[in-house]
């Protein structure tokens, strides 16, 4: 059966925000967490309008903009949403694009640990929104356990070069603190990360 990739939006021509180069955004629908401060509740809200897409469906509707991808270096962002859940679309897709694209992936890495393989083997690079490495800080920020995301850490880095992971930082006001980032950036970087994103979330 042909793996789809449930989509709720694609944002063309976006320069060097999630990717490198020129790069379209593909938002998956669906997400296992629940983050508090959640921007794109879309990406999971039932009643959003989802198109689900072949990997020649997406290949057709992305490939206008493949000559930005090649001259920048740019490609297809995955984010959403989850999109390891929907990791199985991936090779097919590969097949269509070739190496000329770059293809990235924004995740949480809270999927079940086979999709981190395949994901791996067909990815360029991958930004992971870890949020925090405190068990109590993730649970009572996300609503779920957060070991499973630093176990797909551990997975993704014996799988691929350290150095295509970029892992994001956040403080997150009301959740934790700049001891709880210390911590886990210390964590992050024993695991063989350098390239660290830290923000701090603005709420409004
Ligand atoms: S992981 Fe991202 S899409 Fe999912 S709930 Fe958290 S902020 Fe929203």
């Amino acid at each position: 059966m042909t793996a789809v990739f449930p989509t709720a939006a694609i944002s063309r021509l976006r320069m060097a925000t999630d990717g490198e180069g020129i790069t379209t955004l593909v938002c998956a629908w669906g997400c296992p967490l629940r983050c508090r401060y959640c921007l794109n509740k879309f990406t999971w809200d039932e009643s959003t309008k989802v198109r689900r897409y072949t990997p020649q469906e997406l290949y057709d509707k992305v490939r206008l903009d493949s000559l930005y991808f090649e001259a920048t270096g740019g490609g297809v962002t995955f984010g959403g949403g989850e999109p390891l859940l929907y990791a199985d679309f991936f090779p097919a897709f590969r097949a269509l694009c070739g190496t000329g694209w770059k293809l990235y992936a924004e995740t949480s890495l809270c999927v079940p640990e086979e999709k981190i393989s395949t994901a791996a083997r067909v990815l360029d690079s991958f930004i992971v929104d870890i949020k925090d490495t405190d068990p109590a800080v993730y649970r009572s920020y996300t609503g779920r356990e957060g070991s499973t995301a630093l176990e797909n850490l551990r997975r993704l880095i014996t799988l691929t070069d350290p150095a295509k992971i970029r892992v994001r930082l956040p403080l997150i006001p009301g959740y934790n603190t700049e001891e709880n980032r210390e911590g886990s950036e210390a964590i992050l970087r024993k695991m063989g990360i350098t390239d660290i994103d830290k923000f701090d979330y603005i709420i409004r």
